[in-house]
Parts: C-alpha cells; sequence; structure tokens
C-alpha cells in the first residue's frame, strides 16, 4: 500500500471520519502508522478489588450503578460503584459524561485507572473502560494501546483501521542509515511499529520505544549539527573589547551586577571579538535582569561604531525597554530610539532617517524593526527579547537588515532544563542567569481549595486597598479557546459587579485584537485599573511593580513552569507578593503542585516538569509538537548522549544525508524549527 494514500481512500473512512482525522492532522496511512499509542492497558496484570494497591491498577468488575453531578463552573463528576466476587469500589471520572450511558449493568469490563486516596475514601480514579466479553475474544492481546483521544473517532475504530495497515507496516524499509541500526542494536523500523500498535509484552514496548525515541534524537541532533556547523562558516564582525568602556558603564548602575550577570556579559564579550556570528542564548528566570546585559552589550557595539537593535514582541514591553535602556545607556551618549506601529506620521519619518543615517544607535522596536522601509546603519548586534514569541521568519528577517551577519543574542524567561536546551538548541551557546538580584522577597505562595473564596477575594482586596494591583487569571484550559473566552468574560462580569464593584476591574483575553490588549496592558501598567481579570495571555515580559497579588483558577491544570510563569507578575518591588493557586476541585493537590508552593527556582521547577508532563510544557506544545516527538523522553540523558554521538559520527563519515529521503525530510523540518538565524 501507499503510504501517501489519503486516509478516505481505507475502508471503512468516510467523509466524517476524515474530516475527524484532519482536524488533528491525520491525512495519510503514514500519518496513521506514525500516530502512536500514548500509553498501554496492561490486562495481563489484573487484580481483584480486595487485593487493589494505590497506583495504576486493572479490574475486571460489574457496575452497580451511576451517577452524574455537575460541580464548579461546568466540571462534571461521574461516579460507579464498581464489584467483583471479593469487594466493591468507587469509580469516578472528570468531564466523562457519557460513562454514566456507556456502563450496562449486566456487563463485565475491564477498568484500568489509578486507584487512590481522595475525599477520605480510596478510589479508582478516570479509569479506562473496555467490555471484557470483547477483549475476551481476541486472544493473546491483553496489552491494549491506548491513542489519543480524537474527538468523533472511538478508541475501538481507531484500533481496527490500524490493524488492517499491518500489513503495510510489516513491508516497511528501513528510514536510519543502516549501519547506525547495527551499531546501536535497535529494533528495525517495522518491527518497531509493529511493536508499537501491537504489543506482545512490556520488553517488546520498551525496545521499540528505545528504536523511535533514538531516530527522533538523532533527527533533531542531526539538524542543530547542521545548523552549528553552517554557522560557523558564516563572517560576521569583529567588535573589540572596550575595557574602559565596561567599567564606566558598570560603576554608573544603581546596583551591582550579579555573577551571574558579570558571567553571561563575559562570554558576549568573548563572542563578539571573534569574527564568527555570536549565536547565544540567554536564558534568566523573570526578573534575573537580562535587559542589562543587553544593554551592556549595546554599549560595546556602539563604541565600536556598531548599530543594535532589539525587537520585542509587544509594543508595551518594547517601549519598556526603550525606557530602561535609555536611562542605562544615556550618560555615555549612547542614543536609543523607539520604533513601534504606534510612531507615525513625520516623527516616523525623522526617526527611520536617524536610524538609517546611524544618529542612533539601539534601537528597540516590535515586529515594526523588520519593516522594508526601515534600513539600518552598520547593525552589527541583534538582541530578540522572548525569543519563542517570534517566528523563524521573522528573526531571519532582522538579521537580514545587516550586510554581514550581525551577532544575535535570543532572551528566554522560559527556563529551559540543560538536556532540553542540549537538544532543541544544540546549536546555541547557552548564558544562564540563575541568580536573582539581591534583596527580592520570595512570593508567599498558597494552594486554595474552591471553597472559601470570600476569603480569597478579602485577601486581594486588603492588597488593593492599600493602592497596590492584582491578577485574576482564570482559563479553562479548554481544548476550545472560546469556551476560556466565556468563563473569564463570564468571571469579569461577576466580579466587577459583586465583590470588586468599588474596585476598576479590567478584561483581557486572547481574543481581543492586539490594539484592544496594548490599551488594556497600558491602563493597568499605570494605575487606572487595580484588578485585571485575564486568561493565560497577559504578558510575559511585562513589569507591572506595583502588582503584588495573584489568583489562578484551575491551577491544578496547569504545568509547574507556566504557573511560574504567570506568578512572575508579581513580585517585582520590595513589596511583598501573594499567589494563590485555587484548584478546579476539592481533591487533594498533587505532589506537583505543591513543589510550586515550595520553590521559586523556574529551573527546578521546569525539571520536574519536564520529568512528569514531558517537554511540550516547557518547550510550548505547537513547537513541541512539530519537533515530532512523540516517544523520547528529553530526561533521558543516555539515549541523548547515544543520540548525539552517532549524530556527530554520521556527518563526519562520507555518508550522504540526501540518500535516506524521509530522515533528510525530516532533519531539513527540524532545522527550519530550531535555528535562530
Ligand atoms: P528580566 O530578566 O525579567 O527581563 P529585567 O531586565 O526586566 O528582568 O530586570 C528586572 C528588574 O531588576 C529591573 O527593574 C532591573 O532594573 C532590576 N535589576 C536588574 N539587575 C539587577 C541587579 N543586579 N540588582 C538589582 N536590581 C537589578
Ligand atoms: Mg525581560
Amino acid at each position: 500500500m501507499n503510504l501517501s494514500l489519503p486516509l478516505r481512500e481505507l475502508s471503512g473512512v468516510g467523509d466524517k471520519l476524515d474530516d475527524a482525522f484532519r482536524r488533528v492532522g491525520l491525512r495519510t496511512v503514514k500519518d496513521l502508522i506514525h500516530y502512536l499509542p500514548r500509553t498501554y492497558d496492561d490486562y495481563t496484570q489484573q487484580s481483584s478489588i480486595s487485593d487493589l494497591k494505590p497506583g495504576k491498577v486493572t479490574i475486571v468488575a460489574r457496575v452497580e450503578s451511576t451517577e452524574t453531578h455537575s460541580v464548579r463552573r461546568g466540571m462534571k463528576i461521574t461516579t460507579a460503584t464498581l464489584a467483583d466476587d471479593s469487594s466493591k469500589v468507587k469509580a469516578v471520572w472528570f468531564n466523562q459524561p457519557y460513562r454514566a450511558t456507556q456502563l450496562k449493568s449486566d456487563e463485565k469490563y475491564l477498568f484500568t485507572g489509578t486507584f487512590e486516596f481522595s475525599y477520605n475514601r480510596y478510589q479508582l480514579t478516570n479509569p479506562s473502560v473496555e467490555q471484557a466479553k470483547k477483549l475476551e475474544q481476541q486472544t493473546g492481546e491483553k496489552i491494549v494501546p491506548v491513542y489519543r483521544s480524537i474527538r468523533g473517532v472511538k478508541p475501538q475504530l481507531l484500533r481496527k483501521l490500524v490493524e488492517s495497515l499491518r500489513p503495510t507496516i510489516t513491508m516497511l524499509g528501513e528510514t536510519l542509515p543502516a549501519g547506525i541500526v547495527t551499531e546501536q542494536g535497535l529494533m528495525s523500523n517495522a518491527e518497531s511499529l509493529l511493536a508499537l500498535h501491537f504489543p506482545e509484552s512490556q520488553e517488546q514496548i520498551a525496545r521499540a520505544k528505545e528504536r523511535v525515541g533514538f531516530e527522533e534524537l538523532f533527527e533533531l541532533l542531526l539538524a542543530s549539527q547542521l545548523n552549528k556547523r553552517a554557522n560557523s562558516r558564516l563572517t560576521g564582525y569583529k567588535i573589540p573589547f572596550d575595557v574602559v568602556a565596561a567599567k564606566e558603564f558598570v560603576a554608573e548602575l544603581p546596583f551591582a551586577l550579579t555573577n551571574a550577570q558579570r558571567r553571561a556579559s563575559w562570554q558576549i564579550i568573548q563572542d563578539f571579538e571573534s569574527q564568527i556570528p555570536m549565536n547565544r542564548l540567554l536564558q534568566g528566570d523573570v526578573g534575573s535582569g537580562k535587559t542589562v546585559v543587553a544593554g551592556f552589550a549595546a554599549r560595546q557595539a556602539a563604541r565600536a561604531g556598531y548599530q543594535s537593535a532589539l525587537m520585542a514582541p509587544t509594543e508595551i514591553l518594547a517601549s519598556q525597554h526603550a525606557d530602561t535602556l535609555r536611562e542605562l545607556l544615556d550618560p555615555f551618549g549612547v542614543e536609543v530610539g523607539l520604533l513601534t506601529g504606534a510612531v507615525k506620521g513625520k516623527a516616523r519619518a525623522a526617526l527611520l532617517e536617524q536610524i538609517a543615517s546611524g544618529g542612533i544607535h539601539l534601537i528597540v522596536g516590535t515586529h515594526a524593526l523588520i519593516q522594508k522601509k526601515v534600513e539600518y546603519h552598520k547593525l552589527g548586534f541583534v538582541v530578540i527579547d522572548e525569543q519563542h514569541r517570534f517566528g523563524v521568519a521573522q528573526r531571519q528577517a532582522l538579521l537580514d537588515k545587516s550586510q554581514h551577519m550581525p551577532h544575535l543574542l535570543a532572551m528566554t524567561a522560559t527556563p529551559i532544563p540543560r538536556s532540553l536546551a542540549l537538544t532543541v538548541y544544540g546549536e546555541l551557546d547557552v548564558s544562564v542567569l540563575d541568580e536573582l538580584p539581591a534583596g527580592r522577597k520570595p512570593i508567599s505562595t498558597r494552594i486554595w481549595a474552591p471553597t472559601n473564596t470570600e476569603k480569597l477575594y478579602a485577601a486581594v482586596d486588603t492588597e488593593l486597598a492599600q493602592g497596590r494591583q492584582g491578577y485574576i487569571i482564570c482559563s479553562l484550559i479548554d481544548e476550545d479557546p472560546e469556551n476560556d473566552v466565556k468563563s473569564v468574560e463570564a468571571e469579569y462580569r461577576k466580579l466587577r459587579s459583586t465583590v470588586f464593584r468599588h474596585r476598576q476591574v479590567g478584561l483581557l483575553h486572547g481574543k481581543m485584537t492586539p490594539g484592544e490588549k496594548e490599551e488594556v496592558m497600558q491602563r493597568f501598567a499605570s494605575g487606572e485599573l487595580d484588578l485585571l481579570v485575564s486568561t493565560t495571555v497577559v504578558e510575559v515580559g511585562v513589569n507591572v511593580p506595583n502588582a503584588t497579588v495573584m489568583i489562578i483558577e484551575n491551577a491544578d491544570r496547569f504545568g509547574l513552569s507556566q504557573l511560574h510563569q504567570l506568578r512572575g507578575r508579581v513580585g517585582r518591588s520590595s513589596h511583598q507578593s501573594y499567589c494563590y493557586l485555587v484548584m478546579s476541585d476539592s481533591s487533594k493537590p498533587s505532589a506537583r503542585l505543591r513543589e510550586i508552593e515550595k520553590s521559586q527556582d523556574g529551573f527546578y521547577l521546569a525539571e520536574v516538569d519536564l520529568k512528569l508532563r514531558g517537554p511540550g510544557e516547557i518547550y510550548g506544545r505547537s513547537q513541541h509538537g512539530a519537533l515530532n516527538l512523540q516517544v523520547a523522553s528529553l530526561g533521558d540523558a543516555k539515549l541523548i548522549a547515544r543520540a548525539q554521538a552517532a549524530a556527530r559520527a554520521f556527518l563526519d563519515s562520507s555518508e550522504d544525508l540526501l540518500q535516506y529521503t524521509q530522515l533528510a525530510a525530516q532533519v531539513e523540518k527540524n532545522q527550519r524549527l530550531t535555528t535562530l538565524n
């Protein structure tokens, strides 16, 4: 069978099913073959109810009764009493009301889920359900793959379709260079895909995952190696180190640089002195002081006669950066300009003229910086703030404004664990600001049950009464963003007409136009608004030091990294700040969530996230999806090291990548995704 055959051509796939597949990006037979199970239900390990121990369990049981009720904010809870010959147990599903109609009282089912203590009793949480009868018929298939659910596609049907592709999978050729498969002792391509879709044992699954994981990492590391090699062949500008200027700059600062800031500045100076353009990522937790480091480097560039440009994702961020940098650099005669969409008419023409003539040494701005009309004068140094917010093409467009390749400093407040940085940004040199300026008070963080909200709002109002400001983040994190908007709007209307009637309340969400968002943020930043009710769109880099309190609703549904990023909107001044994490239900907070009460360290929290939730949480869901890491764990340092060595050896060998069509295509795609220039 042809791998590029559209799924629509398979028997049993009609328009409706085809649409459902398309919505999750599955179009061809090949896509479906590479849609790998998320996990497996292992029915070879059954227990009787009386023997259950906490953890993942499987039981065969009858259903005695079911019941569904609604709790807070549209959340539905379905419970069922399950029984076998030994005992009974309660099963609980969140937001799966169809379970009540699915389960028939005269049938036996296999339930696989987490057996845990909650609400003062043991229960089986969110178990998957299989009709026992069906499984008994399919003898020998006691390990059942569980695919990520696709709206409009029943799991059984998905399994049947994949089953119909078994002969095709068996015939698949090798995608990795044969030498590497042998050297690494890996399963073949066909073997591994067969094992993942139709497993016979856990060992087999593990071997298959090793193979697929290796391949994914190999593709990624090959891409970053190639990018790195391409970069080192470029010619850039030599910017000599000016010791006097550096000393002056540091002496003029109203504070002492942290050791981390010193180290990063030093690393940049050394890169500047090389003819090979700098390609550096500056990672620093929120508030770690990245802007000063960029300012220090821009001053060095200006001394050598080079212009610098700093691009930020929004107008408000750009204008805050311009203010800060102007203050830092003004004493040295370094001219700072601000170019955004808001600068119009004559003022814009004059500004563009000054940029082109070199009258301005550091241009700070938004996407406006990459417009055709903007011409630079010896652009030698480019800074991209919140770099993950820009597409590759946008970063490229800015770098293209220079004759040669300028030095690049990409800044991010998202702490990326080392293993992830190595794989995803392997071509980059990384500087880390792992130290906050002295004197910051930790943000007092508390997990809150979804009850007793009066007390919570009172705590917020106490802050507002003292002239401080606050945020209320209330995303549902629904699959459908429309629901998020509805939820935040409802909360906004409720709060402004009840508890916070006497306060100025603003609303912010992703469906507003960029202009509307900027306006609300400006009103908040200027202190006109006391309280901002928002979805998670609330700006990452924005500095409103007067904001000291934040409530995050449904906190248990966020990743730790994201909670940490959100929390970083407060705690930006010498005032004590507070963050309340409200649970979506009254169950016991997980150990994971407890971590954020204890730690203010973004790197540590990112590591915890990486272990528990995978890299998507940290690197950004969409980008991670595009990286095509379905199996590889970026926490698996051993496999990463093996793939890294294999990628180097492959590039140093006489083998031609283009000979491996599929590999070459994926590597090319990865190169475009991870490159910074
Ligand atoms: P971020 O890394 O989040 O972009 P900023 O560059 O906005 O952080 O810095 C946050 C705040 O900390 C700013 O008000 C800045 O002036 C201040 N700051 C930066 N470095 C230091 C330092 N070494 N000591 C004290 N304050 C500092
Ligand atoms: Mg910043």
